[in-house]
C-alpha cells in the first residue's frame, strides 16, 4: 500500500517538526525565537554556543530574566516595534555578555506570526559582524588619512564627474579658489567658472578622457597653476570622472620670464656686437683701401727708385698685416657673436692643398723654408666641410709652420685615414713649442714664441682656427717637441664623393677674350668717396684699353649708366641716398643697362654682406681693401663675359 493513501495511518507531524529543528541548527548565524512577552519560544545551536547557555535552560524564560544586565531595551523595543509595525528591523551592537566583550552583533528582528498560545512572535537571526566593523573601521581610518594626505598637499586636486559637478576639492585647491569647502564641491564647473570656460573644460575634458596629455596654464591672481586634466571611467557607475592636478609654477613663470628677458638682452647685445663688428669692418677696410690701393700702385710704377720700392713695400707690408688682422679679428667677433654659418659640402683636398702651397711659396721662399713635395694618392680624397674655411684653416697652419722654423727648414702636408676621418698633418722642423706653452697656444691674442717680434703675428690664427674646425664638426691639435719640431694637424670626415673634380676649388675658367685692338671699353665707376675714385683710377691703368667715368651720386650714376652703357659698371653699396642693391634692381630693370656686369666694390665684408652680394646678382662682390690683382682680374673676366653678351644679343 502507498504511503499517504486514503486508509493509511495519519501522518507523523513530529517529522516536519524535527526536519525544522535540524535545519535551524544547520544555521551558523545564532536563531533565536522570542514572544512579545519576551520569553525564548526557540534557540539554535549557535545562539547556544555563542551565549555559552543550553537550550533548556533558556526556552519558557525571559530574556530580562536570563541577561538581567546585559539586555538593553534596543533589543526589546526592536521586538515590540517589529511586531507592532510587522516589518523587519535590523539592530547592532556590542552584546553586553563579559564573555563577548569587544564584539559587535547585528540582529534581524522579523515578525513570526503566533505561537500555539497565540502570543504574537519574532524571529531574530543575529550575526558576528566584529570583524566587519573592525575592517569598516579600517577603511575609515585610511579615507580619512588620505583625505588629510589630499589637504596637505602643496598641489591642488579636484575631482568632478560627467556633468562637470566637483565631487572632491583638497583645502590647497580651496585655498588658491579662495572658497569654503561647500561653495565648490556639488556645484557645476558651469556655476563657478561661467558657461564659456565651462565650454573649454568640457572641450578638455573631452581630449582627456580620450587619453590625450591634457596640461594648461590658468592665471589666479597673481598666480599661476599649471593643470594636468586626466580621464576615466568609474567602474561603479560606468560613467566618466575627471581629475584636475595642478601645481603653482608662479616662480618657474617668473624665472622663465626673467630668462627670455635675458636672451632677448643678450640677443640685442648680440645684435649690438654684430652691427658694431660690421661698422668697424666699414670704417677700417675704407681708409685701409686707400693706403693698400696706392702702395700697389705705387709699386707698379716702373720709374720709382730702389729705396721709394723698398719703403712702398714695408708699406704695403704693414698694411697687409693690419688687413689680416681685421680680417681674423672680425671672423673671431662673428663666431662669438654668434654669426658665422659654415657651408658644408665634399671639398677635395689635393686642388685645395695645391693651391694653398702656391700661395705660400713666396713667404717659403722669403724664409728658405722647403715645401716639401705632396703626396697626392695621400691626399686624393674628399672632406666634408666649407671649403673656404677649410683654406682659410690650412693656410693659417702652413703660414705658421712656414714662419716659426729656421733657415734650410722643411715644411709638409700630408694626411692619414683614421677609419671615417682624415687627418692633415702639417708638420715644420721648427722650435717646437714647450708642453706648458700648449694650453696659451690657442687663446686669442696669445702668441707663445720666445721673441714674438721677431715674427710677423697676431696670435689670433690658431684660436679662429679652432673655432672654425669646431663649426665644421672637426678638431684641431698639436704634438710637438722643442728643438724637433711641430706637427700641427686638423680632422674631418671623409667625404664618401671622392670624385670632384679638382677645379671645383680653383678659378673658373676664363672665356676667351675679345680681340686685341678692340675698340676702348667704358667702365663706370659709381661711388661717394673721391679717394676711392682716385685709387680705382690709378688700379685701372693695369688694364688696356679702358676708359673710366665715375659718379659720385646714384641717381646721377644711373643716369650715366642708361646714357652711356659702359662695358663694366662697378658699384660702391653704400651710398648716399639709394644703396648699391637698390641701384643693381635699377640698372637690371632698363633694357639699356640689363645686360651689362655689375661688380660690387665694398667696404662691406662681412660674411653675410658677401653672401647677398652674390645673391642679388652681382657678377662679382669685391671687398675693400682692393687687391690690384684680383681686382685687375674680376675686371677682365666681367669685361669678356660683357662681350660675350654683347655679341650674343
Ligand atoms: P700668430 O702666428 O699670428 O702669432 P697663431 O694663433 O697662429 O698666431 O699662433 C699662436 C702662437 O703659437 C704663435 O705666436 C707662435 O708662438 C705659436 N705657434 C704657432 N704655430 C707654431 C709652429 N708651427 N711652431 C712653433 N710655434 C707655433
Amino acid at each position: 500500500m502507498a504511503a499517504g493513501g486514503p486508509n493509511s495511518a495519519p501522518p507523523d507531524i513530529t517529522l516536519p517538526l524535527r526536519l525544522a529543528e535540524v535545519a535551524i541548527n544547520a544555521i551558523t548565524e545564532m536563531v533565536s525565537v522570542l514572544g512579545e512577552d519576551e520569553v525564548y519560544r526557540l534557540v539554535n545551536q549557535a545562539w547556544c554556543r555563542t551565549m555559552e547557555l543550553a537550550a533548556h535552560e533558556v526556552v519558557g524564560r525571559r530574556a530580562s530574566e536570563l541577561f538581567p544586565q546585559s539586555v538593553d531595551g534596543e533589543r526589546i523595543r526592536a521586538i515590540r516595534e517589529c511586531l507592532t509595525r510587522g516589518q523587519t528591523l535590523t539592530v547592532s551592537g556590542p552584546m553586553l555578555l563579559p564573555h563577548l566583550a569587544g564584539r559587535v552583533f547585528e540582529g534581524t528582528y522579523t515578525p513570526y506570526g503566533r505561537d500555539h498560545a497565540g502570543v504574537p512572535c519574532v524571529v531574530v537571526v543575529t550575526r558576528d559582524i566584529s570583524e566587519r566593523e573592525t575592517q569598516l573601521h579600517r577603511l575609515q581610518n585610511a579615507q580619512a588619512e588620505t583625505r588629510r594626505l589630499l589637504d596637505a598637499f602643496p598641489g591642488l586636486i579636484a575631482e568632478f564627474d560627467h556633468r562637470l559637478v566637483y565631487t572632491f576639492a583638497n583645502d590647497t585647491f580651496l585655498r588658491v579658489m579662495k572658497q569654503p569647502r561647500e561653495a565648490i564641491v556639488g556645484h557645476s564647473v558651469d556655476e563657478l567658472v561661467g558657461p564659456e570656460r565651462a565650454d573649454e573644460v568640457r572641450r578638455l575634458a573631452a581630449r582627456a578622457l580620450a587619453g590625450e596629455e591634457v596640461v594648461y596654464d590658468r592665471w589666479h591672481g597673481p598666480r599661476c597653476i599649471q593643470i594636468t586634466l586626466t580621464g576615466n571611467i568609474d567602474a561603479r557607475s560606468g560613467l566618466p570622472r575627471y581629475h584636475g592636478f595642478g601645481i603653482d609654477v608662479s616662480r618657474l613663470k617668473l624665472a622663465e620670464r626673467a630668462l627670455i628677458a635675458a636672451r632677448d638682452e643678450a640677443e640685442s647685445a648680440n645684435r649690438a656686437k654684430s652691427q658694431f663688428l660690421s661698422h668697424m669692418s666699414h670704417e677700417l677696410r675704407t681708409p685701409l683701401n686707400a693706403i693698400l690701393g696706392f702702395a700697389q700702385v705705387l709699386k707698379a710704377d716702373s720709374t720709382l727708385l730702389p729705396a721709394q720700392r723698398q719703403q712702398t713695400d714695408e708699406i704695403l707690408r704693414g698694411a697687409r698685416h693690419l688687413h689680416k688682422l681685421i680680417n681674423d679679428a672680425l671672423d673671431l667677433g662673428s663666431i662669438e657673436a654668434g654669426r658665422l654659418s659654415v657651408e658644408l659640402g665634399a671639398v677635395a683636398l689635393l686642388p685645395l692643398a695645391r693651391d694653398c702651397l702656391r700661395l705660400l711659396e713666396p713667404l717659403a721662399l722669403e724664409r728658405g723654408v722647403a715645401l716639401l713635395p705632396l703626396h697626392a694618392s695621400e691626399l686624393d680624397a674628399s672632406v666634408g666641410a666649407d671649403a673656404l674655411r677649410l683654406r682659410q684653416v690650412l693656410l693659417n697652419l702652413l703660414g705658421n709652420a712656414i714662419k716659426y722654423n729656421r733657415r734650410d727648414g722643411r715644411v709638409a702636408l700630408h694626411a692619414e685615414r683614421h677609419g671615417a676621418l682624415l687627418r692633415i698633418v702639417v708638420s715644420d722642423s721648427g722650435p717646437g713649442i714647450a708642453p706648458e706653452q700648449l694650453e696659451r697656444l690657442f687663446v686669442p691674442f696669445e702668441r707663445v714664441h720666445d721673441e714674438p717680434s721677431a715674427v710677423e703675428g697676431t696670435g689670433i690664427g690658431l684660436a679662429l682656427s679652432r673655432r672654425l674646425m669646431q663649426a665644421m664638426g672637426g678638431q684641431i691639435g698639436v704634438e710637438t717637441e722643442v728643438g724637433v719640431g711641430s706637427r700641427f694637424w686638423i680632422e674631418l670626415p671623409l667625404h664618401a664623393d671622392t670624385a670632384t673634380p679638382e677645379h671645383a676649388t680653383g678659378p673658373a675658367p676664363l672665356a676667351a677674350r675679345p680681340a686685341a685692338g678692340a675698340a676702348r671699353r667704358d667702365v663706370l665707376y659709381i661711388e661717394d668717396n673721391p679717394v676711392n675714385i682716385v685709387l680705382m683710377e690709378a688700379m685701372l691703368m693695369h688694364v688696356p684699353g679702358l676708359a673710366m667715368h665715375s659718379e659720385a651720386m646714384p641717381l646721377a650714376g644711373l643716369e650715366r649708366a642708361f646714357a652711356l652703357r659702359p662695358a663694366l659698371i662697378l658699384l660702391d653699396i653704400q651710398l648716399p641716398g639709394l644703396n648699391g642693391f637698390e641701384v643693381l634692381e635699377r640698372l637690371r630693370a632698363d633694357e639699356r643697362t640689363r645686360f651689362i656686369p655689375v661688380v660690387a666694390v665694398s667696404a662691406n665684408a662681412m660674411p653675410d654682406d658677401v653672401a647677398a652680394g652674390r645673391a642679388a646678382g652681382f657678377f662679382d662682390y669685391l671687398t675693400k681693401p682692393l687687391e690690384l690683382s684680383g681686382l685687375v682680374a674680376t675686371v677682365e673676366r666681367a669685361l669678356t663675359n660683357s662681350w660675350l653678351a654683347s655679341a650674343q644679343s
